[in-house]
């Protein structure tokens, strides 16, 4: 079993979709073992998102993160980082695979609903931002 990290975004909880979206996280056979709702700083946002500093889209994204509050998530269960990233689809709404979150929920590039780590090692640095061991079970 393993563990990976989500984020519902802000574009998630302005239109009241965290129960739709946890919804299909939990029908995916993935477990919600942590999960806390949350008005991420400016600085949680640019450490978390610090590997895409570069990028051009990196201060909208940034904006868009600290647009509203987030819920965010430990989920745990077999090949978790990979069923997720499965369950989530494509970044690009556009291109995501017909049932996806993203497909039925994500609005943009940008505004895409969810976030889930792309590897183990990147999920336990990112569930250590969020999660002490006492906030999981
Ligand atoms: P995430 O890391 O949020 O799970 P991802 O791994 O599918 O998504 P990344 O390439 O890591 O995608 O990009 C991180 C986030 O940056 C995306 O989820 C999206 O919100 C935003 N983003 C990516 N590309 C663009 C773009 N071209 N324009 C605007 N925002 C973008
Ligand atoms: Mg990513």
């Amino acid at each position: 079993t393993e563990r990976t990290f989500s984020i519902l975004k802000p574009d998630a909880t302005k239109r009241n979709l965290t129960g739709a979206v946890n919804a299909v996280i939990e029908e995916a056979g993935l477990r919600i073992v942590g999960q806390r709702r949350i008005q991420m700083s400016r600085a949680q946002a640019e450490k978390f998102y610090e590997v895409h500093k570069e990028r051009p889209f990196f201060g909208e994204l940034v904006e868009f993160m600290t647009s509203g509050p987030v819920v965010v998530q430990v989920l745990e269960g077999e090949n978790a980082v990979a069923k997720y990233r499965e369950v989530m689809g494509a970044t690009n709404p556009a291109q995501a695979a017909e049932g996806t979150i993203r497909k039925r929920f994500a609005q943009s590039v940008g505004e895409n609903t969810v976030h889930g780590s792309d590897s183990a090692e990147n999920a336990a640095i990112e569930i250590a931002q969020f999660f002490g061991e006492g906030d999981i079970a």
